[in-house]
């Protein structure tokens, strides 16, 4: 890449770069080294609570796979449990598995959602997520201040109008 824009990988400030960027990049796909299971070990305890459990504003940084360039925001993931509940920071753990990835914002919302809905066997699932893309602010359009925004409705937040009103008006 450093030949390929002109620049002379021999300089002083570049020399180490090449080892840098790579174990920067392994760094920031290392989700693809984890699995659901090692993440969830065992954390899913049994309740009667049916309410809605909300964890919002997780921090999220992944990498766009046309571009390889960062994509960051914000996920915010609801469920209704069936007979049992999820540890809350495994669901942090998850987002992060599958955001530290190669990733387009809409897959990465669906494999959340899915895998928590397999993991808790919730009687719904919701996730949004809310990200600013380098590879639309730096390049491309450049549009600095757009937000992308996506979310994946499972179960009784995609079929019951006041399930999924609740949870959009908690995320809000
Ligand atoms: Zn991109």
């Amino acid at each position: 890449m450093l030949e390929h824009i002109g620049e002379d990988p021999k300089r002083e400030g570049l020399v180490k770069t090449p080892m840098r960027a790579a174990r920067a990049f392994e760094f920031m796909t290392q989700g693809y080294k984890k699995n659901v299971d090692d993440i969830v070990n065992g954390a899913i305890f049994t309740s009667d609570n049916d309410e809605m459990v909300i964890v919002k504003d997780i921090e999220m940084y992944s990498l766009c796979e046309h571009h390889l360039l960062p994509f960051f925001g914000k996920a915010h993931v609801g469920y209704i449990p069936k007979g049992k509940i999820i540890g809350l920071s495994k669901i942090a753990r998850i987002v992060d598995m599958y955001a530290r990835r190669l990733q387009v914002q809409e897959n990465l919302t669906r494999e959340i959602a899915q895998t928590l809905m397999k993991v808790t066997g919730a009687l719904g699932v919701g996730v949004v997520i809310e990200a600013r893309h380098l590879c639309m602010m730096m390049r491309g359009v450049e549009k600095q201040n757009s937000i992308m925004k996506t979310s994946c409705l499972l179960g009784a937040f995609r079929k019951e109008d006041s399930t999924r009103k609740e949870f959009l008006s908690l995320i809000s």
